[in-house]
């Protein structure tokens, strides 16, 4: 881990986030010699840190813990020269060369910057949702699965992270009820017939989630569920809420600033990862929408590493 202190004045590359993506462009950075800096951000090795066994990255037979994958590539990046900073970007100025970055009381100047700060979770925006968060609300079953052991609870969404955190919910759960608005998943089918295998899975479809109930001091105690095809309500005895509805992109900073499309995930040009800024680079999740793989988000740090590479040289700014 890098301390402020540690840091120049002016750098080569500057990367925001430590996901997949983030910790890819740092790796192939570093072998360039260009001495790459990465802000790790609020969840520091991003979304894989928020999951238990990784199935699908290329490599690992056996599966392999997402948070330890994360260390793996942070420790591989770090052997070669990056350094990374356990803070959070607070502002950008793109408007002049070197980009002026800061994160807090540090600001630092960079010929170039990746933007690699990834997603996060969706919420379903009703009041009782943020007043319990944390008391039997929560976005993440691998962080906090083990507080309702022999609970009942339910998953809201259709989609792969719904069916995953609901079967890797009963593991402690006596009953997990997926919550879904409509009648049909979109979740893979390897994930909807291992949560259908499970005794312990049920669905209720048509539904959506009109509060929640419970309060500060003792917790959730139920939900109030709404029929999307008749409109009926009825109310469900539960001590947890699990949303995994989906993500939104990390771009907030960026408003105004650099391309974006309607769901604010960042536009790069056709075959590259360059913003609508010439220097400014984006991977992973913050610019895909459809794919979200942690190796799809580590091939495409890859191509923002080498393209800000090719950058640099044709700028002549390598320090
Ligand atoms: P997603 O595919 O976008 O699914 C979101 C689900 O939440 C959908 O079923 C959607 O309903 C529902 N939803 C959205 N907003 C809602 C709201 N306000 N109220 C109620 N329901 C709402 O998101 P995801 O499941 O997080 O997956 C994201 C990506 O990551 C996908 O590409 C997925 O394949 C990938 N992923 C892969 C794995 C794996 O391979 N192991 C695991 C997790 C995620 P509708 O269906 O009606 O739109």
């Amino acid at each position: 881990m890098t301390d402020k202190k540690d840091l120049k004045r002016r750098h080569n590359v500057v990367i925001m986030g430590s996901g997949p993506a983030g910790l890819t462009a740092a790796l192939y950075t570093a072998r360039a010699n260009l001495e790459p800096v990465v802000f790790e951000g609020m969840e520091a090795g991003g979304q894989l840190t928020l999951t238990t066994e990784v199935e699908n990255f290329p490599g690992f037979p056996q599966g392999i813990l997402g948070p330890e994958l994360m260390d793996s590539m942070r420790k591989q990046a770090e052997k070669f020269g990056a350094k990374c900073v356990m803070k959070a970007i607070t502002a950008v100025d793109f408007s002049k060369l070197p980009f002026k970055i800061t994160a807090g009381d540090t600001v630092i100047e960079a010929d170039s910057f990746i933007i690699a700060s990834g997603a996060s979770a969706k919420m379903l925006g009703i009041e009782s949702e943020r007043l319990l968060l944390g008391r039997g609300v929560s976005t993440c079953a691998t962080c906090d699965g083990f507080f309702f052991k022999d609970k009942e609870l339910i998953v809201v969404g259709g989609g792969d992270s719904a069916l995953e955190e609901a079967t890797f919910l009963t593991k402690f759960a006596s009953r997990v009820s997926i919550v879904h608005r409509r009648a049909e998943l979109r979740a893979s089918k390897i994930l909807r017939d291992r949560a259908q295998k499970n005794p312990k899975v049920e669905f209720i479809w048509n539904a959506e989630v009109e509060e929640i109930l419970g309060d500060q001091e003792s917790g959730v105690r139920g939900v109030r569920l709404r029929d999307t095809k008749t409109g009926e309500v009825t109310e469900m005895a539960v001590q947890g809420v699990f949303i995994a509805i989906g993500h939104n992109p990390n771009t907030k900073l960026f408003k105004g600033m650099l391309e974006m499309d309607a769901l604010g995930y960042l536009i790069t040009k056709t075959g590259s990862t360059e913003t609508s800024i010439p220097g400014v680079f984006a991977a992973g999740d913050v610019r895909d929408s459809k794919y979200r793989q942690a190796i799809t988000a580590a091939g495409s740090g890859c191509m923002a590493a080498i393209d800000a590479e090719r950058y640099l040289e044709e700028h002549s700014v390598h320090a």
